[in-house]
């Protein structure tokens, strides 16, 4: 029988009083941790909660929100962790189409009548009457996450036990960690990388995770040397503002073994400069909320290429095919699929997505890949952010590489226009450093000099900041409506 040792009881009988989980105002030991768990568990089992249930936590990042996932993992029970930002209404679908019959929420009010409300205060803290761990089964549903899939309405991937198991156990292995290891979680923890990489992989192998709430790059470096941290993971925008910091702040991050990119395209310079700058290792990596976070990732020891995500994690497989699912051969371009023990469930709800995107067991990614002959993969780009220009397939990735390499460029998104001779032209959305003086003219001067005519943005526009979604990924949906056919 398979032993799931990321969950807290198993982790307390390994390392009863090493630290496990903290945020600004509780730290909690491997033990302690269970202990919380438990006690929350026996609420959640007097709410009626038990096997095949599923439980909503609709919390800022704090450690309750890790301790409810562990209490409803405790009665059999499934955790779904809605965005805090979100509208009643947003919640509310959430919890409806998710069937949860409880929600833990910070003011104790259910957006959705058919789920009771427990308010984070109220979550019990002292073991009356113990509740004795049910061990799942590997197809038991852990988590039902709502992907952001950048359009379309929000489906729940189930993640099952063996899912979890499966990607927490090939993180510690892949990231080599140990007890000393100390996460610093910045990412929204209803986020898969968040839960996964920053979170159960850690508490797994005996180490702890330190919740700072969200990113700020004011505080970020404080946190840091306060926390001193061995890793932490983030999203292309935060290094982004980190390599923006200037030049006579030197903060000391001295603890940090390496630190993690992904969810967003990344361009080399940035990975380069963070590195340099700082003096951590850079690894960019590269997965899905359906394949339960990352499926390529760059070592930490050993030969990472930047610019490309890393090869496929021991244990997990990527294909590239082309439009008819027959494979291509090394160095090209085809959709990537990814197969293996952390390939999701399936769409909670929605047998027709999970056919469309699950095929013979491989995981229908959507986005544009290549391997080189090491294996190491490549993203090109989002099949759906192709743009056909004349017939002519560009990618926008390629025209944000040229971009975002020219002087004071922060943040760069290309989209496509519709265009009634074309079908499509490139156009570009930039954002410049604080300071930077950033022309249209210039930018165009830059791409001109790179890139042949036709991938050359048919208008730039230089804007304060661009449309995000709430993990920090550029909202190319929103920055598609601005647009309209001439
Ligand atoms: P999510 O399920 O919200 O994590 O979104 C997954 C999507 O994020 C993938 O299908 C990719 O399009 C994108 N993504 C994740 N990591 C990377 C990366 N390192 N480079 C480029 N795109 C990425």
């Amino acid at each position: 029988m398979t032993v799931f040792d990321y969950l807290p009881w198993r982790l307390a009988a390994r390392s009863t009083m090493a630290p496990a989980v903290s945020d600004d105002r509780i730290t909690l030991t491997h033990s302690e941790f269970d202990e919380r768990t438990t006690a929350v568990a026996e609420q959640l089992r007097d709410a009626g909660i038990g096997v095949g249930d599923v439980v909503a936590v609709m919390l800022p990042n704090r450690a309750e929100l890790v301790i409810v996932v562990g209490a409803a993992w405790r009665v059999g029970a499934a955790a779904t962790p809605i965005n805090p930002a979100f509208t009643a209404e947003e919640a509310s679908r959430q919890i409806g189409d998710s069937g949860a019959r409880v929600v833990v929420t910070v003011d104790g009010h259910s957006p959705h009548p058919g789920a009771t409300a427990i308010g984070v205060d109220d979550l019990a803290t002292e073991i009356t009457v113990d509740v004795a761990p049910r061990e799942p089964a590997p197809d038991d549903l852990a988590l039902v996450i709502y992907t952001s899939g950048s359009t379309g309405r929000p489906k729940g991937a189930m993640l099952t036990h063996a899912n979890v198991d499966a990607m927490t156990s090939m993180m510690v292995d892949h990231f080599g960690l140990t007890p000393a290891d100390h996460c610093m979680l910045i990412l929204p923890l209803f986020h898969v990388n968040a839960l996964m990489v920053s979170t159960f992989a850690p508490l797994r192998a005996g180490g702890q995770v330190t919740i700072v709430g969200s990113f700020s790059a004011g505080r970020f470096f404080d946190d840091l040397s306060r926390v001193r941290p061995t890793y932490f993971s983030a999203v292309p925008t935060i290094f982004a503002l980190l390599a923006a910091t200037p030049a006579d702040v030197e903060p000391d991050t001295s603890s940090v073994r390496f630190a993690v990119c992904g969810a967003a395209p990344v361009s080399e310079e940035l990975l380069q400069t963070v590195s340099d700058r700082f003096g951590f290792t850079m690894v960019e990596g590269y997965g899905l909320t359906e394949g339960t976070c990352a499926s390529a990732c760059n070592p930490v020891d050993g030969i990472r290429k930047l610019g490309t995500v890393g090869p496929a994690i021991a244990g997990q497989q990527i294909r590239i095919v082309d439009p008819d699912g027959n494979d291509v051969p090394a160095g090209e371009r085809g959709e990537v699929l990814i197969g293996g023990p952390t390939v999701m469930a399936g769409y909670l709800n929605n047998p027709e997505a999970t056919a469309a995107t699950i095929v013979d067991g491989w995981l229908h990614t959507g986005d544009v890949g290549r391997l080189d002959a090491d294996g190491y993969l490549q993203i090109v780009d989002r099949i759906k952010d192709m743009i056909i220009r004349g017939g002519e397939n560009l990618y926008p990735k390629e025209i944000e590489t040229v971009l975002a390499g020219a002087p004071g460029v922060l943040e760069v998104a290309v989209v496509g226009r519709p265009d009634t001779l074309l079908g499509e032209v490139p156009v570009a959305y930039v954002v410049g450093y604080p300071d930077a003086d950033l022309t249209a003219e210039a930018l165009r001067a830059h791409c001109a000099a790179a890139l042949t005519r036709v991938k050359v943005p048919a208008e730039i526009t230089v804007l304060p900041t661009l449309p995000k979604n709430p993990v920090g990924k550029i909202d190319k949906p929103r920055l598609r409506e601005r647009l309209v056919v001439i």
